[in-house]
Formats: structure tokens, C-alpha cells, sequence
């Protein structure tokens, strides 16, 4: 199947079964988004969602994260993967949107960079999100699933996927296209054992395509090997028979 069918394909799909899908993390401002997104590295969503309501309702704006010491953010986050990182990133974000950026949440890649603890992804999810520009942060979901549906080739960096997902996704589907990616994911394309059996996108999935090639081709030769193996016995069968007959004859028995 071409790349641009199962674009298309993939399109379709979710813009009729998941028109609407969206972060899972829990936030009512752009503040909070980007302290939850800040926590989500290599952490789960359920996780973050489990320690954000105090920590929002400690730290409800960039001036009290400003104010407080990493170590007092720490004691909010501690079950996260890697606190000491994040509270660190925490209070440095806090203390550069007050002295920067008027306390308020920047709208453009580049202010947003400059924060601590914010990278590329988390940009991307901060100004898709809040600021409905078109963009798609590629994290560990949206870069596997990508490469097995076959929506990218050889993209070897979160990067390359990024830059391959906005060549060919039409430009209004950028943003939820990040969610539908992370939840298929989440809950069906699972890193280690994909669950395809139960997956509905198998109709254009590269990785599915490829799994079931194999797997018939490798049926075929099993089967022609056995069909091998049978005619060289029965061959073998015959010749013993014919050597047996003919020593029964020579000895007259
Ligand atoms: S068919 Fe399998 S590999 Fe392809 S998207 Fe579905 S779960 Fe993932």
C-alpha cells in the first residue's frame, strides 16, 4: 500500500471514530498545562493526574512556584520519575515566567523553549493545545505508532517524524493527530506485544502487513518442505521395495 493510502486511511478513521480526542492529563489553565507536561516526561498520565490537584492548589500561579524552594516542590512531586529534575525545572519555569514573560504562558515555540524542563514536545503540546497553532509533539507513543502504521520511513529522530507527520497530515488534523497517536499507543499498539488482534487500523498498518507477509510465507515453506519430505520417503519406500523383491527373486523364495 502506498504511504498516502494509509494517510488517508488513517485519516478517515479517526476523524470519524475520535474526532475529538484529547490530552489526558487534568489542567484548567495553560499554566497548569505546562507544569502537568513538564511532569509527564517518562511518566505515566494517570500518575501526574494523581499528584497535580495539591500541587495546583499549592503552586496556583507562576509567582508562588516562583517563591517557593525546590525542595518544597519536591515534597509535592515525589512520586513522579525523576523529581529532583522536575522540581528543579518547576522552579526555574516559575521564576522565569514572572521575571520574562509577565507571568503568563508563552504562545510561540521559541519564548517557550527557553524554559526550563520545556523541549520541543512539550512546546508542541503547549501551542497545539492552548494556542490551537498546527503543530505535533512526537513523544515514545506518536513515534512508534507512526513507524509501524507505516506513516513514516526511516525516520530515526523524534525530529524526523515530527517534520514527516506535517508533510503529509493535512494541516487541521495536526494537533488531535498527536492525541490519536499517544492513545492508540496508550491502549492497543503497545510497545512490547502491539495488540493487533484487537486493533481496528490492521487494513493499512505496515507493521500488521508485513507481521501477516511473513507469517504466510513462512507457512508456504513449511508446507512445501513437508511435501518434500513426503515424496523423498515415498520414493525411498519404493526402491526398498523393489530391492526387496528383487532379492526374494534371486533367492527363488
Ligand atoms: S495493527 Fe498492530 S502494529 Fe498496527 S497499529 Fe494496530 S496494534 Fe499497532
Amino acid at each position: 500500500m502506498l504511504k498516502q493510502e494509509r494517510y488517508r486511511h488513517f485519516v478517515d478513521y479517526f476523524s470519524k471514530n475520535q474526532p475529538n480526542a484529547v490530552t489526558e492529563l487534568h489542567y484548567s489553565n495553560p499554566f497548569e498545562l505546562l507544569v502537568a507536561v513538564i511532569l509527564s516526561a517518562q511518566c505515566t498520565d494517570k500518575r501526574i493526574n494523581q499528584v497535580t490537584p495539591a500541587l495546583f492548589e499549592r503552586y496556583p500561579t507562576p509567582e508562588s512556584l516562583a517563591e517557593s524552594t525546590v525542595e518544597e516542590i519536591f515534597s509535592y512531586i515525589r512520586s513522579v520519575s525523576y523529581p529532583n529534575n522536575k522540581a528543579k525545572h518547576l522552579s526555574g519555569m516559575g521564576q522565569m515566567l514572572v521575571e520574562k514573560f509577565n507571568s503568563e504562558v508563552p504562545g510561540n515555540m521559541e519564548d517557550l523553549q527557553k524554559l526550563p524542563g520545556v523541549g520541543r514536545k512539550t512546546a508542541n503540546v503547549i501551542v497545539s493545545v492552548i494556542f490551537d497553532i498546527p503543530a505535533i509533539a512526537v513523544d515514545t507513543h506518536v513515534f512508534r505508532v507512526a513507524n509501524r502504521i507505516g506513516l513514516t520511513t526511516n525516520a530515526r529522530t523524534p525530529l524526523a517524524v515530527e517534520r514527516q507527520l506535517i508533510e503529509h497530515l493535512p494541516k487541521s488534523t495536526l494537533s488531535v493527530a498527536h492525541h490519536w497517536l499517544i492513545l492508540h499507543g496508550r491502549y492497543i499498539c503497545l510497545a512490547r506485544r502491539p495488540k493487533c488482534e484487537i486493533c481496528p487500523l490492521t487494513y493499512f498498518c505496515r507493521y500488521y502487513e508485513r507481521a501477516n507477509t511473513e507469517s504466510a510465507l513462512l507457512k508456504a515453506a513449511t508446507a512445501q518442505q513437508k511435501k518434500l519430505e513426503a515424496a523423498k520417503k515415498k520414493k525411498l519406500n519404493a526402491t526398498t521395495h523393489k530391492a526387496l523383491k528383487k532379492i526374494s527373486v534371486d533367492k527363488n523364495i
